[in-house]
């Protein structure tokens, strides 16, 4: 679990204790000492995801991390970055106890960390999930990227 302030990689846990079906931890950063508390769901459950058609199947982890795969290839993009990017969005849902999405709010999901991460896998992972129909959406995320930038 990553320190929330500093971003050190391993925090110690101080205290645990059992919460509503969750974990409730405290823990203590050694790097910078800030304390904080995570809430971390013993079981997750089952997540399903509604396609555009209608049609609805489980959330499948290997089928994301190939779609950002396809969109992070050559880029500095590692594959550590690409897997707390996963983890977070499952524990997202895990954490609401959510077991329905949709594959558009996943996408966006997906969106929001790429545009941290990499501009060029940003716009790679939109133009096939956004399925840029037309012009203008494409334009739009463009014009979004350059004027971040000034
Ligand atoms: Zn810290």
């Amino acid at each position: 679990m990553r320190c929330p302030f500093c971003n050190y990689e391993d925090t110690r846990v101080i205290d645990s204790r059992p919460s509503e079906g969750k974990k409730r931890r405290r823990r203590e950063c050694p790097k910078c000492g800030k304390r904080f508390t995570t809430y971390e769901v013993v079981e997750k459950p089952q997540l399903m995801v509604y396609k555009r058609d209608g049609s609805f199947e489980p959330f499948d982890r290997q089928k994301l991390i190939k779609g950002i795969q396809n969109a992070i290839k050559k880029r500095p993009v590692s594959v550590d970055d690409m897997k707390n990017l996963v983890d977070d969005i499952e524990n997202t849902f895990a954490n609401k106890m959510q077991t329905e999405t949709t594959t558009s709010e996943i996408g966006d999901m997906v969106l929001m960390g790429l545009k941290k991460l990499d501009h060029v896998a940003y716009v790679r992972f939109a133009s096939v999930y956004k399925d840029f129909s037309d012009v203008d959406s494409f334009i739009q995320i463009i014009t979004e990227l350059s004027d971040k930038k000034k």
